[in-house]
């Protein structure tokens, strides 16, 4: 039995953030996530919040301390794409992706070591993609910002390591849910061939993951990059 937790998710309302909130519930864990719309599952403590808005997320984090606690694990899972060629990129289209996924990890990051510094403890969690290090045309925008997460994961934990504070990152490959049903079918495929397991994953498989990184067994691990996508992007 691992010790229990407060746990923060970003983009908790739905796909693999919804799914890693369950796991964290189901472990028995206080659980809070943030949505624009919607709510995390039940038993979460769904607060509003929009990850491109420090403002709002300082706010989400304080209604979460009040009322769970202090964040000891953060997971920053929100994200978007806005897939196209490069010639076809608008700057909006690269800058609003990276506003997301990047600098709204960062935002999250910087918000919540506020308090695990406090405590001398802390598990920071960031959900990159297997198009972070395996690269995916159309996707120069997603695929940019999701290869930063493992600097950044590796600077935070040269930085806060010695704080009882570690950071990796997890790289889901193909998983079933709303941005992939959105992938074109010939696309759907074609990741379905390349990958070495031979089909999707659901959300749990990497819901799974998450919960064990953070956990008591993980503590030694930090900066990693730890891969759940079927073989797919083997070599990370
Ligand atoms: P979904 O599109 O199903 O969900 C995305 C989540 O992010 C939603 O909760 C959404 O909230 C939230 N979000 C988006 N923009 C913001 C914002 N500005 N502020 C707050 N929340 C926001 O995606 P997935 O569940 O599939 O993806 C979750 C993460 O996993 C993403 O970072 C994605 O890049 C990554 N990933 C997904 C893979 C897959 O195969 N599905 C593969 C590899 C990585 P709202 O409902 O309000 O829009």
């Amino acid at each position: 039995m691992t010790t229990q937790r407060t746990v923060l998710i970003t983009g908790g309302n739905r796909g693999i953030g919804y799914s890693i909130a369950e796991e964290f519930l189901a472990q028995g864990h206080r659980v809070a996530v943030t949505a624009r719309s919607g709510s995390g599952p039940a038993g979460a403590l769904t607060v509003i919040a929009d990850v491109t808005d420090a403002d709002s997320l300082d706010a989400a984090f304080t209604t979460v301390e009040a009322e769970l606690g202090p964040v000891e694990v953060v997971v920053a899972n929100a994200g978007i794409t806005r897939d196209t060629l490069l010639l076809r990129m608008s700057e909006e289209d690269f800058t609003s992706v990276i506003d997301t996924n990047l600098t709204g990890a960062f935002r999250t990051v910087k918000r919540a070591s506020k308090g695990m510094l406090k405590a001398r403890f802390g598990r920071i969690i960031l959900i990159s993609s297997v198009v972070g290090l395996y690269g995916s045309a159309g996707q120069v925008n997603y695929s940019a910002s999701k290869s930063a997460l493992v600097g950044m994961a590796r600077s935070l934990t040269r930085e806060l390591g010695g704080r009882g504070i570690t950071a990796n990152v997890v790289a889901p490959g193909f998983i079933e849910t709303d941005m992939t049903a959105a992938l074109p079918e010939d696309q759907q495929k074609a990741y379905q061939e390349a990958i070495p397991v031979g089909r999707f994953a659901t959300p749990t498989e990497v819901a799974r993951v998450v919960a064990w990184l953070a956990g008591d067994d993980a503590a030694y691990i930090s900066g990693a990059v730890i891969p759940v996508d079927g073989g797919l992007g083997m070599g990370h």
